[in-house]
């Protein structure tokens, strides 16, 4: 699960967990990023920040994990990278589902080494509800049965309520002293007051 998480919040578990349940999968591996390649924002957190409040966020479910692959990478964090190296790690018999906000996936086909990137993975673009789902008609939303296009990713499109939360709208409630508890877990919310993120930054 790919995100910038500044910071992580329940919209996030939740999608994490609904993808877990839905797709059957083993484990969600949370991938915050290290040097998003297309952002240069300076309310965005240092990789190590962001990285850490995803571990507390996620520290009680035994099937969540978080990566610090690309937050120790130098160089930019592109996905098709880290899919890459977690198929090398997990092996090639490993089915990698590669996670994320809907507003992310549906320009995939503009991301490093697109179509490679479309033959390691299957995508899941998690949506608010009565999002738009136009844009991802050029993306080929398939049922399971029907071959793919060549060359074409794989998108399946989540509907999750929690997403109404968002993380610009949890930065701005802290900028301007609004409560964020029931928005991010305890422990984020006590993390980001002890260091005044976004009010010293
Ligand atoms: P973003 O543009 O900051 O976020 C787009 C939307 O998706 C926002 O509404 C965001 O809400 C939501 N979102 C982000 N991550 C989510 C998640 N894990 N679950 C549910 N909703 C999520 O996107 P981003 O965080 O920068 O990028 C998302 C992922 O795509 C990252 O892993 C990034 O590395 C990857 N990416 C790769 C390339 C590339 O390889 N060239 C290019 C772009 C993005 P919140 O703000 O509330 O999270």
């Amino acid at each position: 699960m790919g995100g910038t998480f500044n910071p992580i919040h329940y919209g996030h578990l939740v999608t994490a967990q609904e993808a877990l349940y839905q797709f059957g999968l083993d484990r969600v591996i949370f991938m915050p990023a290290g040097q998003p390649p297309h952002k240069q924002d300076k309310e965005i957190l240092p990789p190590e920040e962001r990285y850490l409040m995803t571990v507390i966020a996620t520290a009680s479910n035994p099937n969540f994990v978080v990566s610090r692959f690309e937050v120790d990478r130098k160089a930019p964090s592109y996905t098709v990278d880290t899919i890459k190296a977690l198929k090398k790690e997990h092996g090639p018999e490993t089915n990698l589902y590669f996670i994320t906000g809907a507003d992310a996936v549906w320009e995939i086909l503009t991301w490093k080494d697109a179509e490679e990137l479309s033959k390691l993975c299957t995508f899941i673009a998690a949506t608010r509800p009565g999002y738009s789902l136009e844009k991802f008609k050029k993306l080929h939303v398939l049922p399971d049965d029907q071959p793919l296009p060549r060359g074409k990713p794989r998108v399946y499109v989540m509907e999750i309520p929690a997403l109404a939360i968002s993380s610009t709208d949890i930065r701005r409630r802290v900028r301007e002293g609004h409560p964020i508890s029931y928005l991010v877990p305890e422990g984020v919310a006590n993390y980001i007051h002890k260091c005044r993120f976004w009010i010293d930054y």
